[in-house]
């Protein structure tokens, strides 16, 4: 739905001021300032700190627990492989008593350290039986006998370099030195024979400690770790599997019969390694496990990565949805922004998109577009009522200018004769005190002449009142056609005209005078005269300015009087200083 503001008209600029929202709105226009990247960066930090939080504390939790176990399982292991080497390490020494009670052995013993012939069937003999049971046991790798001085009197099966060391020290101990011989460890038994005293051969034979892999194979694969058989002098003499990592040999070993507590320490690729150790009570070994830590805590590592994993999944989708949530939040903002910033800039046709979903913002959206049209309607009733101004205004000229028509035939009218058009006395009269003014200073000449229709009664009471105003109007008619421009006629009174010539001396205007004069007399100004012989005539005086309107006045009049004195139909000049001229 969508709410359409009435459409008037559309300013050409519309685009210019949609393409200027980057200057004036540029603050929400920002990629990272809008308002649902900032909410989707909040959601994002609050909850990653959160997940973090909360998988630090649980990975903590699960890392306690499993070294725990670790810790439980170790010693467990040490004590279970110790005691089935302990019991391997009994039964080789059975089998090393058994060749103390051996008769064939304690029959020659004796010949053998004796010498010449008999020493030498006992030799043979005791070799055939070495070789014997050396044949009939997987464990005994050779036998040997030496004397009392430390010679070598008799050897049988695999020929063992013996260390000095270990030669030394051959005399006195019963079941106590180990060597390392072809990559692997070995162990001297020695047995006696009769009294135990110096000065008597013994005899020693040596046993294959790599049968113990396999015994240290199951304990170390229950644990998916190594264990290492080392002796006093940290050689290494068996092993779960390959050979054990150099650093073991740097860590403080238990005492006899002590347990080396679970510790954590660095291989030689920077690899954690979990280490623990047992000093076996019957003789020099030390039984050691060490165990990768990324094997022993696999589940920890794997459960880190898994619970890692699932929460920044859950983080990016909270994100992610706040993101959208915050879109489809802000679209209607935007729109109404877009919209008013429209209406602003006075685009007419503008639409409103309303959501559905009846949240603030379709309250909001309802509320402006019942603004917009509020300003809409009230828009159009000011456009309306500035035309009504606009007419009304036209109205008030167009009367203004019939009154200034009217006013200006008003003053026409005030200086017009109504009968024969020419000017009235009143503006002859302003005239005449305009022009006299002017001449007082330019000392032109100026004149007047006065015309009085002649016997104008009888020619009323003998054809009628409006005859009479006929033969005025064409009186004046004729007289018009004679005149000049400056030259002002006007009706000065009932069959009276006055006639006032600017620049014009009196000599000019008495010649003016008579051709008025003579051009009525000779006009018919009747389509049917009354008769042949009746003519309409006009007595004229005439007088010139001499710096005195009275008498200018005066004069004339006293010339036209002399005029009609002397018979009517003729012009009579009023002269300054000589009696008038009868023309
Ligand atoms: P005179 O030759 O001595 O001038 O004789 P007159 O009859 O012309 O002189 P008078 O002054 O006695 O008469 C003037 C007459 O003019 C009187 C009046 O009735 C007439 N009259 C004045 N104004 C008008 C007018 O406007 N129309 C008409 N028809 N007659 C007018
Ligand atoms: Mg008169
Ligand atoms: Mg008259």
């Amino acid at each position: 739905m969508a709410t359409h503001v009435p459409n008037r008209a559309t300013p050409p600029d519309s685009h210019a001021a949609h393409d200027s929202r980057e200057d004036d709105y540029g603050v929400w226009r920002r990629p990272l300032g809008s308002l649902p990247t900032r909410l989707g960066f909040f959601v994002l930090g609050v909850t990653l700190c959160t997940a973090l939080v909360i998988s630090a504390i649980s990975l903590d939790t699960t890392d306690a627990f499993l070294r725990e176990k670790t810790q439980e399982s170790f010693p467990v292991v040490l004590e279970r492989t110790a005691s089935e080497l302990d019991t391997w390490y009994a039964a080789r020494s059975e089998e090393a008593e058994r060749f103390r009670h051996d008769p064939v052995l304690a029959s020659y013993w004796n010949d053998l350290q004796l010498g010449g012939q008999l020493a030498r069937r006992a030799r043979e003999e005791i070799a055939e039986q070495l070789d014997r049971r050396l044949a009939g046991s997987d464990e005994f790798k050779a036998a040997f006998i030496v004397d009392a001085a430390g010679n070598t009197l008799l050897w049988r099966g695999a020929k063992v370099q013996l260390s000095v060391a270990m030669q030394r020290g051959l005399r006195d101990q019963a079941f106590s030195h180990a060597e390392r011989w072809e990559g692997h460890g070995i162990q001297i038994a020695s047995v006696r024979f009769g009294s135990t005293g110096t000065g008597a051969a013994s005899l020693h034979l040596i046993f294959d400690l790599e049968s113990l892999t396999h015994i240290l194979n199951i304990h170390g694969r229950l644990l998916e770790g190594r264990i290492s058989i080392i002796d006093g002098d940290r050689r290494f003499l068996a092993s779960s599997q390959g050979d054990p990592l150099p650093e073991l040999f740097e860590l403080e070993l238990p005492a006899t019969g002590e347990t080396l507590e679970t510790v954590d320490t660095t291989g030689p690729e920077g690899e954690r390694l979990i280490v623990s150790a047992i000093a076996l009570p019957q003789h020099d070994w030390t039984l050691v496990i060490e165990e990768e830590y990324s094997r022993a805590y696999a589940r920890v590592v794997s459960a880190t990565r898994r619970v890692l994993g699932i929460n920044l999944a859950i983080v990016a989708l909270f994100a992610l949805a706040a993101y959208r949530f915050a879109v489809k939040m802000v679209k209607p903002i935007e729109a109404l922004s877009d919209a008013a910033r429209r209406i602003t800039a006075g685009e007419k046709n503008v639409s409103i998109p309303e959501g559905g979903s009846g949240d603030e913002i379709t309250v909001l959206t309802r509320a402006f577009s019942e603004m917009t049209n509020r300003i809409e309607t009230h828009a159009r009733e000011i456009e309306a009522a500035h035309r009504d101004v606009e007419r009304a205004n036209t109205e008030l000229v167009k009367r203004n200018d019939d009154l200034h028509r009217a006013n200006e035939v008003l003053a026409q009218l005030s200086v017009t004769d109504g009968l024969t058009g020419l000017h009235n006395h009143r503006y002859f009269q302003d005239t005449l005190i305009r022009e006299a003014k002017r001449v007082d200073r330019t000392g032109e000449p100026l004149s007047l002449v006065l015309i009085d229709i002649d016997h104008f009664k009888a020619w009323n009471d003998r054809l009628g009142h409006a005859a009479g105003d006929e033969i005025l109007r064409r009186v004046a008619e004729v007289m018009q056609t004679l005149l000049r421009s400056t030259d002002l006629l006007a009706r000065y009174g009932g069959e009276e005209f006055a006639l006032l010539a600017p620049g014009t001396a009196l000599e000019g205007a008495t010649q003016l005078a008579e051709k008025m004069r003579a051009t009525i007399s000779e006009t018919r100004l009747f389509i049917a005269p009354p008769s042949e012989h009746q003519r309409v005539t006009v007595s004229i005086g005439v007088a010139l300015y001499r710096g005195d309107r009275k008498r200018l006045f005066g004069d004339a009049d006293r010339a036209l009087y002399r005029a009609k004195a002397s018979g009517r139909d003729c012009v009579v000049v009023a002269e300054d200083d000589i009696e008038e001229t009868t023309l």
